[in-house]
């Protein structure tokens, strides 16, 4: 890779996420350039890459990854396709910015650790963005500094206006909990020991037979609760809220006052409606420190293992909901490329 010049990157799936992500690379973000953009559907590729000068659209991913002008490959398609992905990029040994989840199951992140582990270094960034929200980045300064003592419980919140036709009781936590999973180990700097999932009755508002809302309890081997109020048809709006409780304080984000308004006797704000808006600060964030980290040949951020454990924890939630009651978490013991 030529330091001076862009960084090339390939985008791979012209959904929802990977558009936003061109629109990012091509718009906010600097130091890369979108060379190619690739889709199973060749006229949303082609859509795509037309509003980048000299972006190639391809469907497919190994031909994008052979061309001249990528350096880099960004996987915005759904998580089944991931594994496929990574695999292609490890052999042309690419840095990679993987959005969640690594893949869709603790196996295949298990194959993905290990083909990363024969390439002898670490080449994936996954897009655990939270990591990257300035509020939740405050949240961890705070918590590093132990002036509010131990940690002993995180509250979260996760609410979703609607879920899109296709989402399932299960996809509550591997799609949506995933996030918290996350920033339970990222804030508290525990591994997550057992899952317990409770459901309280079906919203009316939510389509017949989601278990919509859930209600998940994570234990962590450092001796804290993290609960989830994860509710995906809640109506009103986005909203995440991080609570910690600690033995001298709490602390909490997410609470979206930055605007306050006054009139006609009520106060308030707004809502965001969804992630893209709530989130834009930390996506923004989250791909300029990949591209800076590529640009000077490291890889930073959360890693593979981030996203194996992750896989792991909702795979453990996911069999809570299912057969009831708690489930431990297993997982294999931590290789050294990753500590
Ligand atoms: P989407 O359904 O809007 O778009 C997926 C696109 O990938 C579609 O255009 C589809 O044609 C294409 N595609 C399907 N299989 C493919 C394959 N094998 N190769 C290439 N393209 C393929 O989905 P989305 O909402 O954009 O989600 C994409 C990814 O981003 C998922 O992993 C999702 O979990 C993740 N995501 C992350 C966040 C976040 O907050 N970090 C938010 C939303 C989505």
């Amino acid at each position: 890779m030529n330091r001076r010049k862009p960084l090339g990157i390939a985008v791979i799936g012209a959904g929802r996420m990977g558009t936003d992500h061109v629109r990012r690379i091509h718009e906010v973000t600097s130091g890369a350039r979108v060379a190619a953009v690739v889709d199973v559907d060749t006229e949303r590729a082609k859509a795509l890459a037309a509003r980048v000068d000299g972006c190639t659209a391809y469907t497919d991913p190994a031909a994008a990854m052979t061309a001249a002008d990528v350096d880099a490959v960004l996987i915005a398609s759904p998580g089944p396709a991931h594994e496929a992905d990574l695999l292609i990029a490890f052999e042309h040994d690419l840095p990679v910015l993987c959005e969640k989840p690594l893949t869709s199951d603790a196996a295949s992140a298990l194959r993905v650790l290990e083909a990363e582990q024969r390439l002898g270094h670490r080449r994936v960034q996954v897009g655990f963005m939270r990591r990257f929200d300035p509020e939740y980045a405050k949240l961890k300064a705070l918590l590093t500094t132990g002036q509010l003592g131990r940690p002993l419980m995180l509250h979260n919140r996760h609410r979703n206006v609607a879920s899109p036709p296709f989402f399932t009781s299960s996809m509550l936590i591997s799609d949506s909990v995933a996030h918290e999973v996350d920033a339970t180990r990222w804030l508290l700097g525990h591994e997550i020991a057992a899952v317990t999932v409770l459901r309280p009755a079906a919203s009316a508002g939510a389509p017949k037979g989601l278990c919509d809302p859930q209600f998940v309890v994570l234990e962590t081997d450092g001796g804290a609760l993290s609960d989830v109020e994860i509710f995906v048809n809640c109506g009103f709006g986005y909203q995440v809220q991080a609570e910690v409780v600690c033995e001298r304080g709490t602390a909490r984000v997410g609470d979206g006052n930055a605007l306050v308004t006054n009139m006609a006797g009520r106060w308030g704000g707004t809502i965001a409606q969804d992630w893209s808006e709530r989130f834009e600060t930390a996506y923004d964030r989250e791909i300029q420190t990949w591209i800076d980290a590529t640009r000077r040949g490291e890889v930073t951020g959360p890693s593979s293992w981030d996203g194996y454990v992750a896989a792991a924890v909702c795979e453990a939630g996911v069999r809570a909901l299912e057969e009831g009651g708690r489930v431990e978490v297993a997982l294999m013991e931590k290789p050294a490329l990753y500590r």
